[in-house]
């Protein structure tokens, strides 16, 4: 056996083969399907998409220069062309293939058949055939994923994974993520942690390591490759341990959130996207203090329609049954970029055009996502929040853009309400100015990864700083009681979403500085109820500290 050291992003234990995933050579795995007629659907809607998609694309190309039309005119091409499709139909029927496997193997075969021809056009159409395989795929949903894993669970290990990559894995067959680069505060370690998956960052991962078998030690931060069986056994005996320290946990689901001396604060989880709610029911959660919705805009070709957004923000809003939730606009740039915006390459990203920023200036997308939020309002308890602010103006454009989204859908004639509006604290010019955007607000909610970055000017993303990056340190904590205080004196409620609010160590310390709510992946949602359950914040209690 050899054992791997790194640095655990979320706790758990896990044992079974790795997947490596190397970006650009991905595989879609073969496995024999039992429903082929399901399978040739599948393929004819994907079709139908995609073609929907290129006429889409060209009539939104008219006045640009010729070469962007002619370009998805010959995708079309292949689209439409009979033996590309009958290819990939008669796989299927002939093999019993998944559609994403059989698109796979026709657009390899005829790669294959034409790589030795140099003429530009067959050249050309090579370049089709790949580009509308992609396309093809990737609209069969999840059996598109990139990284697809096959029918048995896996330890999937990468060099590095984005968050759009992330984004297409099937969570359920997923045992455990590792790679080699990463912090604990890079989106894609928050979002494994949202999926509740034990995931590891900081080992030199190695692309022989293949379908081998390893135990990933989530709490140890630990990879043990090649064990043997009587490893395995000890392993999986502090599994059930570890499952049943969560039952246990579970017990608190039902009582309320109120310490010892009667203050009642509330514990919100924070979301990736509506699939991530059977487990904000699960741990009992609040509300949802933070749905980061700019994952819906990644590894697409196109910015989601408004419809399809409020179909997701209603999801949301009825699913919470009453409670709260909290849908954050847009926050793309830095390491979340959607290539259909062209976001100019930029020296230094974190520090670039990001978050509120990048929505003024997209203004059509951006107003498109109010449209949403506000009409899926109606039908449930949602909130606004902005995400990266940090000027008086940004929230002037900003009331603008939402009084022309309502004066549309009034003149649509389609209901919705006023929803409240929270302003993200997460540089420190934001929290400077925290009481006067208060004054413009309902309530504020300080994102502490990337206030932390910004306050030490040190990316949250860069490896060679893991060991001076401090998020507890004094100036960010004397930060957010500047923030609760400023929120306070405007008489607004403020919440902590970044990952901190999860630390279990510095619960007290919160609400001693008299937060509000606590907004924290799901999974972190009870360990967080248990402490506030357990502290006393009245004088006394304060004078025996
Ligand atoms: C934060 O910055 O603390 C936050 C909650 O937002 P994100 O992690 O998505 O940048
Ligand atoms: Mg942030």
């Amino acid at each position: 056996m050899e054992i791997y050291k790194g640095k655990s992003a979320f706790p758990g234990i896990a044992a079974g083969k790795i997947l490596f995933f190397a970006r650009e050579e991905y595989e879609i795995r073969w496995h024999s399907i039992k429903d082929v007629h399901k399978e040739l659907d599948s393929f004819e809607k994907a079709k139908k998409d995609v073609a929907d998609l290129l006429l889409k694309l060209l009539a939104e190309a008219e006045g640009k220069p010729a070469s962007v039309s002619k370009n998805y005119k010959a995708q079309l091409d292949v689209l439409m062309d009979h033996s590309y499709s009958d290819a990939i139909c008669g796989m299927i029927e002939n093999q019993a293939v998944s559609a994403g496997y059989a698109i796979q193997t026709t657009r390899d075969e005829l790669i294959y058949t034409f790589q030795n021809l140099e003429a530009p056009v067959i050249r050309e159409r090579i370049r089709h055939i790949r580009e509308i395989s992609f396309k093809l795929i990737r609209a069969l949903g999840t059996s598109s994923a990139q990284i697809v894993l096959g029918e048995e669970p896996v330890i999937l290990i990468a060099e590095e994974l984005n968050p759009a990559e992330i984004l297409e894995i099937e969570k359920n067959n997923i045992l455990a993520v590792v790679t080699s680069h990463g912090s604990e505060i890079s989106h894609s370690s928050i979002m494994t942690r949202t999926m509740n998956i034990p995931s590891l960052f900081n080992i030199n991962v190695d692309k022989d390591w293949d379908g081998k078998t390893a135990i990933v030690d989530g709490y140890t931060g630990t990879l043990y490759l090649n064990p043997s069986d009587e490893q395995l056994k000890e392993y999986e005996l502090r599994r059930q341990e570890d499952l049943r320290e969560r039952e246990e946990l579970m017990k608190l689901k039902d009582s309320p959130d109120i310490t010892l001396d009667g203050k009642e604060v509330n514990v919100y989880a924070n979301i990736g996207s509506v699939d991530d709610l059977s487990n904000v029911d699960y741990y009992g959660a609040d509300g949802v203090g933070l749905m980061r919705s700019e994952f819906q805009y990644l590894g697409k070709d196109r910015s989601p329609s408004e419809n399809e957004l409020f179909r997701e923000y209603r999801k949301l809003a009825e699913a919470m049954k009453g409670r709260n939730a909290v849908v954050r606009t847009i926050d793309l740039g830095a390491d979340k970029k959607a290539d259909y915006m062209r976001i100019p390459p930029e020296t230094n990203p974190i520090m670039g055009n990001r978050g509120i920023r990048l929505a003024l200036d997209h203004r059509e997308v951006f107003e498109e996502q109010l449209r949403a939020i506000y009409r899926a309002g109606w039908y449930g308890n949602l909130s606004i929040m902005f995400p990266m602010i940090s000027s008086l103006e940004e929230m002037d454009e900003i009331d603008e853009i939402i009084s022309s989204a309502k004066k549309n859908l009034t003149s649509r004639s389609i209901p919705f309400r006023d929803l409240r509006r929270g302003v993200m604290i997460e540089t420190p010019a934001a929290v400077m100015i925290a009481e006067e955007l208060a004054e413009r607000a309902d309530f504020l909610s300080i994102g502490t990864n990337d206030l932390t970055q910004y306050t030490l000017a040190m990316d949250r993303q860069n490896p060679s700083l893991k060991d001076k990056y401090n998020d507890h340190h004094p100036a960010v904590l004397k930060m957010i009681k500047m923030v609760i205080e400023a929120g306070h004196r405007a008489g607004k409620r403020v919440y902590i979403c970044g990952e901190i609010a999860a630390e279990t160590s510095l619960t007290e310390t919160f609400l001693r500085m008299g937060v509000d709510a606590l907004s924290v992946v799901p999974a972190c949602v009870l360990p967080v109820r248990r402490i506030l359950r357990e502290t006393d914040l009245s004088e006394r209690a304060a004078e025996r500290i």
